[in-house]
């Protein structure tokens, strides 16, 4: 099953395949940017940055996983 999950970056909701590995690590989007995932538990501000349709389209043969990763980033 391919899985993905959505995160801020670089001013953008990108998605990423299968799970956050941890905070500040190399990721490739979806839509194939190469980046880091955010060094900090994602603000309610940054969850409302614009949808990368890119992504939003290379995801429809992906399945969305939930925010439970994240909220342990609390901890
Ligand atoms: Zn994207």
């Amino acid at each position: 099953m391919k899985t993905f999950r959505w995160l801020p970056l670089d001013q953008r909701r990108h998605a990423i395949p299968g799970e956050v590995q941890g905070q500040n690590i190399p990721v490739t989007t979806l839509c194939g940017q190469e980046t880091t995932t955010p060094d900090h538990v994602p603000t309610k501000v940054e969850w409302l940055w614009e949808t990368c349709w890119d992504c939003h389209e290379k995801a429809r043969g992906y399945v969305h996983i939930g925010l439970a990763l994240l909220a342990e980033w609390r901890g």
